[in-house]
């Protein structure tokens, strides 16, 4: 039983694949996380690092509240189940489940209690005189099972333990393995390729592609909120429809219109609240994403729907209780292959479609999902990030929403009509304009409230809920972008500094005390710096920067240093950087300077001007390896 904890880990392999990047996790005591994704994604990799079967090139895993990153593998109190079984093939099932446990010679009495027992909850009670090839793939694993669990280890690591099994066998042990986990009440975590494995196991699961983590959710909310159109696709069978198209705001209203293909639905504004505003003009292409179940052809829906469009029917498979019907939104197209026309619709089975026939479809607006066309991530995000709303500024005031401020110096500039962009967490909620709250759901960790100011709808997040009906707001200014005529008359203050820096070894001869006497000695200091400014290291730093780059590189790579403008200050020494100006945000003050051809930011009271010394918490640093761009503290 036990918090798993990967902070910015790597696997970069001798011949340079990267196969794990940054990857970042706080696995909670008893949870069952399942890492899923298309084969070579970097899902058994993360698993084995955790295991300690393979080396991390960077960063940090923790196993309860021990940093294990150079722990041999039998002393991190895991337990691992392979897809092929793994078993001593000469040894009965009894023997294979009580070898770990001979090898770390405990009483036999003890391991003659454990073995029945985990025996006794795998069912095969049975079979502990037998041999494994005289078992059948289930139960060899279920003995592979037994194996892992008489250890009792904190962790039980499970890698694709189901793939050699036939498909029912894979969902009666799936069954099992869950019941296992609230049995053992121990932490799993369990790779494999396999969705519908993922879903119907995992307490949380984390999507991967390409060695990046595509997102780390709950089984419900990968489905009903999916961060980009690969974990929509990935998820969910039949997959998603994907169509391409364009949004139109027009009033109150959007239209939603379908490329090759007639199809042309308007929908009311309020269902699209949390789009990003650049993509409701017209042009800009989206990717649609309907799931099969939100497409309906049953005469209510479609009698009751205002977002109803032409399918004509292609082929249709009957699986007892419902129907897949396969079509296209182009009455040219066939609906046999893939294209971006196609659609699969779940459907009911209220009346009998033929091949060739030409239909309505009701599509359920609440459930769509828009991608960007390139990027491919969510346009339509659960937490939306920004509020971008149409702004003027007249003689240094800023109007938006009905409302007028005050720019602060920092922000201060021209006449202008332009565009305001403010990201929901730089809403404040000690402001003096009162704001409406429509809604308060918990989205992914964080309170996202939907406030209306003046008509105008905003979104904010806070890390307390928002229980009242009305608050009075503000915003951050040192957050905002304003964008007029296409050029950046505002932009938000950098929230981390970059400095480049090397780690040093310095050797110093210092007085210290030996045998009582003070005497000259030799003292190996090491640390980063910064043009002429050193700073130590704590031992636990440096470890981390060996571990990460091996001990040669660890002095030649050229690292960078981040930190945060609440983390850095003013001086005696430090950093050497020139006073540029104070920027007076109203109820704060940061200091703009020059660190070579670099501008950072300090949060302070005084004004400073010429030559001044900059001093990070190095507590709160982080250092960047910058040639392969690897997070290592
Ligand atoms: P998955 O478990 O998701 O199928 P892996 O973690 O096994 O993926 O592999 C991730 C990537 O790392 C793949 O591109 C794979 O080819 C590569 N890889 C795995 N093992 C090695 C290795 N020992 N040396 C070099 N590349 C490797």
């Amino acid at each position: 039983m036990a918090d798993v904890s990967l902070k910015h880990v790597y696997k970069v392999y001798p011949n340079g694949t990267k196969a794990v990047n940054d990857f970042n996790m706080e696995i909670r005591d008893k949870e069952f996380i399942v890492f899923v994704g298309p084969s070579g994604c970097g899902k058994s990799t993360t698993l084995r690092m955790i295991a300690g079967l393979e080396d991390i090139s960077a960063g940090e895993l923790k196993i309860g509240e021990l940093i294990v990153n150079d722990m041999e593998p039998k002393d991190r109190d895991i337990a691992m189940v392979f897809q092929n079984y793994a078993l001593y093939p000469h040894m009965t099932v009894y023997e294979n489940i009580a070898f770990g446990l001979r090898l770390r010679k405990l009483p036999k009495d003890d391991i003659h209690k454990k073995v029945v027992e985990a025996a006794e909850i795998l069912g095969i009670t049975d079979y502990l005189d037998k041999k494994p090839k005289e078992m059948s793939g289930g139960q060899r694993q279920r003995v592979a099972l037994g194996r892992a669990i008489v250890r009792e280890p904190k962790v039980m690591l499970l890698d694709e333990p189901l793939s050699n099994l036939d498909a029912k066998l894979r969902t009666q042990m799936r069954a099992e393995i869950s019941k296992l986990h609230t049995k053992l009440q121990t932490t799993f975590i369990y790779v494999t390729h396999d969705q519908v494995e993922a879903m119907t196991m995992g307490t949380r699961i984390v999507v991967m592609k390409d060695g990046f983590v595509q997102q780390i959710d709950t089984p419900k909310n990968l489905y009903s909120y999916p961060a980009n159109k690969f974990v929509a696709g990935f998820i969910g069978t039949p997959q998603m429809n994907f169509f391409e198209g364009t949004l139109l705001k027009t009033g109150d209203s959007v239209a939603i219109k379908f490329d090759n293909s007639d199809a042309e639905i308007t929908v009311p504004y309020s269902l699209l609240y949390k789009a990003k505003p650049a993509y409701l003009d017209g042009k800009k292409k989206v990717i649609i994403g309907l799931r099969a179940e939100d497409i309906s052809l049953a005469k209510e829906n479609i009698k009751n729907s205002k977002a109803v469009i032409k399918v004509k029917i292609s082929h249709k498979e009957e699986l007892g209780s419902e129907t897949i019907i396969y079509g296209d939104i182009n009455m040219e197209g066939d609906g046999y292959g893939e294209s971006p026309t196609r659609v699969i619709i779940k459907d009911g089975g209220e009346r009998d479609f033929s091949a060739g026939e030409t239909v309505e479809a009701a599509l359920n607006i609440e459930h769509i999902h828009l991608f960007d066309k390139d990027t491919e991530q969510s346009v339509l995000p659960r937490v939306p990030e920004f509020n971008d709303v149409e702004c003027e500024v007249k003689d240094g005031k800023l109007s938006f929403c009905g409302v007028e401020l005050e720019l602060p110096q920092a922000v201060k500039c021209e006449d202008l009509k332009g565009e305001l962009l403010i990201p929901t967490d730089a809403i404040l909620f000690d402001g003096k304009w009162k704001a409406d709250v429509v809604s308060c759901e918990n989205a992914g960790g964080v309170n996202l409230s939907a406030l209306r100011l003046n008509g105008n709808r905003l979104y904010a997040v806070s890390t307390e809920a928002v229980e009242s009906k009305s608050v009075k707001i503000g915003i951050d200014f040192k957050k905002i972008t304003v964008v007029s005529e296409g050029e950046e008359k505002i932009s938000p203050m950098p929230q981390t500094n970059g400095f480049p820096c090397k780690f040093v070894k310095k050797k110093t001869r210092e007085l210290a005390e030996v045998n009582g006497k003070m005497k000259k000695k030799k003292i190996v200091r090491f640390g980063f710096e910064i043009g002429d400014a050193f700073f130590e290291t704590t031992d636990e730093t440096s470890q981390k920067i060996f571990a990460a780059l091996g001990i040669k590189k660890s002095f030649t790579a050229a690292l960078r240093m981040e930190c945060g403008a609440d983390n850095l200050s003013v001086s005696e020494v430090g950093i050497a950087a020139e006073a540029v100006r104070t920027l007076d945000y109203g109820t704060e003050k940061y200091l703009a300077c020059a660190v070579g051809d670099n501008t950072v930011y300090v949060k302070t009271d005084k004004e400073y001007s010429g030559s001044i010394c900059l001093l990070p918490d190095l507590a709160q640093v982080g250092i960047v390896e910058t040639e392969r761009e690897i997070k290592i503290i």
